[in-house]
């Protein structure tokens, strides 16, 4: 079943006396489970689409379905408590609180749910923190970690809340290559052992290459649409525009 389903999406943005069309009629099903890559180049439509996708935004048209929700009809209470239980962020810059520890940062969106105790959510800040290899850096602030380490922090606090959905616009762009390439090994990991989505936007050509599907998106429009195979991509879906990048 389809964990996101976007159909015939719009999203257009004003700005001064224009329409800007960020996504131009998009329709696309994910299938839970899996690890997508959103590529394209800058101010193709990537942020537009992840931020729709985390309700954090609303569509100029179509309709979105978020783990059997249709987000088109649903109240700002109800589209916040699909995104705190059911999605998680991670950003290109990190975005952790620079005041708090690394466990004060995991634990932070876990203050929103009555229903745990101060013991129960302490308990998944040392699961999520020792999951990404953080066990002895708990106490640390983002100000005393590597880029890395803070990324990593990141991923807990998306994960603390067991979210189904983990959005990631970006998320090795602040990172040298090798760091990169070690944080999304860490998300793969992660999907192949929980089952959690992950979508995540790229440039990068061999972190992309990690991934098990691949959107092409270019002037808002979805231009391919790969399933990794034993040996390499297959592309149900190519309607590419830009000659220079024939690979993705
Ligand atoms: P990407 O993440 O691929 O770089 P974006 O989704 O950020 O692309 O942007 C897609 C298009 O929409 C761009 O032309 C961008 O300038 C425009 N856009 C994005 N957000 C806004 C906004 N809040 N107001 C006006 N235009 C926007
Ligand atoms: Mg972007």
């Amino acid at each position: 079943m389809a964990i996101v389903e976007l159909l015939n999406v719009s999203k257009r943005y004003r700005l001064g006396e224009q329409d800007v069309i960020a996504l131009d009629n998009v329709s696309l099903a994910i299938e839970e489970g899996v690890f997508l890559a959103i590529a394209g180049p800058s101010g193709s439509g990537k942020s537009t689409m992840l931020n729709l996708i985390g309700c954090i935004d609303t569509p100029s048209e179509g309709r979105i379905c978020i783990a059997g929700n249709d987000v088109s009809g649903q109240t700002p209470d109800q589209l916040a408590e699909l995104r705190a239980r059911t999605i998680g962020f991670i950003f290109q810059t990190f975005n952790l609180l620079p005041v708090l520890s690394a466990a004060e940062n995991v634990e932070y969106p876990l203050l929103q749910f009555a229903e745990l105790s101060k013991r129960d959510r302490q308990k998944r800040v040392r699961k999520f923190l020792a999951m990404v290899g953080l066990r002895d850096f708990m106490d640390h602030r983002p100000n005393q970690l590597s880029g890395g380490q803070r990324q990593r922090v990141a991923i807990a606090r998306a994960l603390a809340t067991h979210a189904k959905i983990v959005l990631a616009d970006e998320p090795t762009a602040n990172l040298d290559h090798k760091t990169g390439e070690g944080i999304l090994r860490l998300m793969r990991q992660i999907n192949r052992k929980s089952g959690t989505t992950f979508i995540f936007s790229t440039h990068d050509r061999r972190v992309m290459n990690m991934a098990d599907r691949l959107v092409r998106v270019e002037d808002g429009q979805i231009t391919k649409f790969g399933v990794q195979s034993g040996d390499g991509w297959v592309f149900v879906q190519d309607h590419t525009h830009d000659e220079d990048d024939p690979e993705v």
